[in-house]
């Protein structure tokens, strides 16, 4: 697709509702770039855990950010402090970790000040849960997706190997409480429900608002 100028599209939404599949895919259909926010609070977490900085204190966990910034690679993978995160970043201590983390105002402050950096020159699918609403309040397209929790604990099974279905349905609902603060629509977003659409249909239902926005 042909635009004519920079473009921001944010991506907003709970876990499981399809973020991350619809915005990888829609930036590769858009020829856009793609940024992960929520990678980047799921490092710091791992990089608190690992050096043992307490998950309850805002302002270490906002000074260990500030030393160490997340940064992708060309091919998508998620580096902090000198180390290839990709992997560990999506295992279940780290989900279960993260939204103590990424509550404290400190920690969100400098993370947002660094989307806006990395998402500044345009033409960039942005997905996280605040996106729309606080990071990037300009943004082209703002879409806040959303599914049922049965459909969003289903589709996290598939990419949680050995946890219960209960298990991961009870850490959603948990998730979901603890994230809720953030994770808010921006009053201009389109609510897009992915529970019964596949992939192709939301990414095609994504793609003509941006077209029709950026016309
Ligand atoms: O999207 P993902 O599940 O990878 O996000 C991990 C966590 O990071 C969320 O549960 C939330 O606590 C935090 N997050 C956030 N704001 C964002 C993106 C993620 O608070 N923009």
């Amino acid at each position: 697709m042909r635009l004519n100028r920079a473009v921001i599209v944010a991506i907003d939404g709970p876990a499981g509702s399809g973020k991350s599949t619809v915005a990888r895919s829609l930036a590769e259909r858009l020829g856009f770039r793609y940024l992960d926010t929520g990678a980047m609070y799921r490092a710091l977490t791992w990089l608190a855990l690992r050096d043992g900085v307490p998950l309850e204190d805002g302002d270490a966990l906002a000074r260990l950010a500030h030393a160490h910034p997340v940064s992708f690679g060309e091919d998508g993978h998620v580096e902090i402090a000198g180390e290839d995160v990709s992997a560990a970043i999506r295992e279940v201590e780290i989900d279960r970790s993260v939204p103590v983390v990424a509550r404290h105002p400190a920690v969100r402050e400098l993370m947002r000040e660094r989307q806006r950096a990395l998402g500044s020159e345009g033409d960039v699918v942005i997905e996280g849960r605040d996106i729309g609403s606080v990071v990037a309040p300009d943004a082209e397209v703002k879409v806040f997706l959303v599914a049922d929790p049965e459909e969003r604990a289903r589709r996290r099974s598939g990419e949680r190997e050995g946890v219960s279905g209960e298990a991961l349905a009870a850490d959603l609902r948990k998730r979901d409480e603890r994230d809720a603060v953030n994770t808010q629509p921006a009053e201009d977003a389109v609510i897009l429900d992915t529970t019964d659409l596949d992939i192709e249909e939301v990414v095609a239902r994504v793609a003509a608002l941006v077209e029709a926005r950026a016309a």
